[in-house]
């Protein structure tokens, strides 16, 4: 049945790009709360990027899950406190969720050198709601330039989480918005290849306005566990 529910996923996906014209964006898979199991499952269905929440759940589950499944990708897409970038930078390979200049350098520093550069997306909050995770519009120049001048780092693109309005249709200008500034960023930044928007409830919509990654966790796995 994780083959089943990944291929309709894909197929959706494919769909809604079609629709609206726009190239077909990459799937990243959800996997928070969801046991090894479950990632092995959708792995050997072919699906090879996975996102987390919390640092040490994702580093449990790539450390449970190397043997048998080595080239998975991992994303971090949950808040990341300073106190936790030594082990993100070790235990994921791309961190979605940078939004402040203290991050950058303990990630790099923690990045050891051998795996390559840590692929990064800076996270905005283009709302300004307040108590959000997110760097704010007018900060995002100055963090993305510190990413890129950073060595161990590779600045990617930016990942958004618009407010969880119940209409999925309210988030649109928010999308709408975060295509603007990855635009503005790409063209400053040739190697920002990635646009991180859009969840199970709204991802045709992202897609619509631009979406080059999608994150989807609840249409691949299921109501999560808890
Ligand atoms: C949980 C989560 C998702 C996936 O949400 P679904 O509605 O289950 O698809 C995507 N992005 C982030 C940042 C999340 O925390």
């Amino acid at each position: 049945m994780p083959a089943e529910r990944l291929r309709t996923v894909l197929q959706r996906i494919q769909n809604a790009a079609d629709a609206a014209g726009r190239p077909v964006p990459a799937l990243l898979a959800v996997s928070k709360t969801q046991p090894a199991a479950a990632v092995a499952a959708l792995a050997a269905a072919g699906q090879a990027a996975f996102g987390e929440n919390y640092v040490q759940e994702g580093a449990a589950k790539r450390a449970a899950l190397a043997a048998a499944h080595p080239g998975l990708h991992w994303h971090l897409i949950g808040h990341l406190q300073s106190n936790k970038a030594a082990q993100a930078a070790e235990a994921f390979d791309w961190v979605q969720s940078v939004d402040r200049p203290g991050l950058v350098a303990a990630l790099a520093r923690h990045r050891a050198p051998q795996r390559g550069p840590l692929n990064v997306l800076i996270q905005v909050n283009v709302e300004g709601e307040a108590g959000k995770s997110g760097c704010r519009p007018e900060d995002l120049p100055a963090l993305a330039d510190r990413v890129a001048d950073t060595p161990g780092l590779a600045l990617r693109g930016l990942m958004s989480i618009p407010v969880p309005h119940p209409d999925p249709e309210r988030r649109r200008p928010t999308f709408r918005r975060m295509r603007e500034l990855f635009d503005g960023l790409a063209a400053r930044h040739p190697g920002a290849d990635t646009l991180s928007m859009g969840m199970s409830d709204d991802f045709a919509i992202a897609i619509a306005e631009g979406a080059t990654l999608v994150r989807i966790g609840t249409a691949l796995f299921g109501p999560r566990p808890r």
